[in-house]
């Protein structure tokens, strides 16, 4: 239809923020700006959203009705409904409906493994890494992250759960052992001591990184996590980690992320890329208007079937 082939302002999408909480400030926000810009705008909880999967007219429903005539939706997956949450996206996807941030995308970096491997691949600083599934090899791990102290996550772990550090050999060694005792995935990680229990968090949108902020651990905590009880602060980057962080979404496909990096003695390092970054920590640290930068993105990308993989996943 016409509304598409224009490339400015368009007034009047259909938005969809999927969130299973509308209480939460990053959905309060999105759904305020969405608004603000003119769009219709609405929350959609994921876990009510059911699906009819068949090739000819792919659909979704919701509370009794088929959700139609979305231009684009705005994934807010927690952690711990990946699986749905991403399979929710992927249908929208086989229905044309842009994605800012795609299944497959999501999907790439919520494991902290796969995330590591595809930004090794591109030559994107990182703290050594190991990850081995025998006993037996424990002690070759720990020595090529460089022996104690060091760091253990689980590979999906978020908020700063499943970090621990690993004072000493002996502790990082129960904690290997615990952590194969519950037949959970970890990875083992140098300790970037010199970060100071500060990290840096680069808010990314399409190519630019529209906000960072420095998150610092509460007394004697090592993780930054501000769920952690860690604090946040406006931080000037380096051009070196600006294009760390843009490059690091760039390979996990995501246009809307939150690449979180440690500043070690041989330069910037990635800890993660989040697909569902806060907004309450970044808008709060800069002052800027995160949410609205996110809504101006869409209007500018939005197009019926513009996501890469449509739904391919
Ligand atoms: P989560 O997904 O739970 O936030 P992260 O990998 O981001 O897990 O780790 C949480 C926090 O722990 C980081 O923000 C950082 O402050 C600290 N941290 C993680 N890995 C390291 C490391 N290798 N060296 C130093 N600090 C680390
Ligand atoms: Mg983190």
């Amino acid at each position: 239809t016409a509304r598409w082939n224009q490339t400015c302002w368009r007034p009047d999408m259909k938005l969809v923020v999927l969130s299973t909480n509308p209480k939460l400030y990053s959905t309060r926000r999105l759904v305020e700006s969405g608004k603000e810009r003119g769009h219709e705008t609405i929350i959609l909880n994921h876990k009510r959203c059911y699906m009819n999967i068949t090739s000819m007219r792919p659909s979704i429903h919701y509370k009794g009705e088929a959700v139609t005539g979305v231009d684009a939706i705005i994934p807010r997956i927690g952690a711990s409904i990946s699986f749905y949450g991403t399979a929710v996206v992927r249908q929208f996807e086989m229905m044309g409906v842009y994605s800012v941030n795609e299944s497959v995308a999501i999907t790439r970096s919520r494991d902290k493994l796969r995330a590591s491997q595809l930004l090794a691949r591109k030559g994107i600083g990182l703290p050594v890494t190991g990850f081995a599934h025998s006993p037996d090899d424990t002690e070759d791990l720990l020595n090529f992250v460089g022996g104690a102290p060091v760091v253990i996550k689980l590979l999906e772990g978020t908020q700063g759960v499943g970090v621990v550090l690993g004072e000493t050999r002996k502790a990082a060694e129960s904690v290997i052992e615990a952590f194969r005792g519950l037949n959970a995935n970890f990875m083992v990680q140098e300790f970037i001591k010199e970060a100071g229990g500060t990290d840096i968090r680069c808010f990314v949108i399409g190519d630019k990184v529209v906000a960072a902020m420095k998150r610092t651990g509460k007394e004697g905590e090592f993780r930054s996590n501000l769920h952690r009880g860690g604090t946040a602060e406006l931080v000037r980057i380096t051009p070196e980690e600006r294009s760390t962080a843009v490059r690091s979404a760039r390979v996990m496909g995501l246009n809307v992320a939150g690449v979180d990096l440690l500043r070690s003695n041989h330069g910037p390092v990635v800890m993660e890329v989040n697909s569902s970054p806060g907004l309450e920590g970044i808008e709060r640290a800069t002052g800027k208007d995160v949410a609205g930068l996110v809504v101006q993105f869409i209007e500018k990308n939005a197009r019926p079937g513009r996501t890469r993989s449509r739904g391919k996943g």
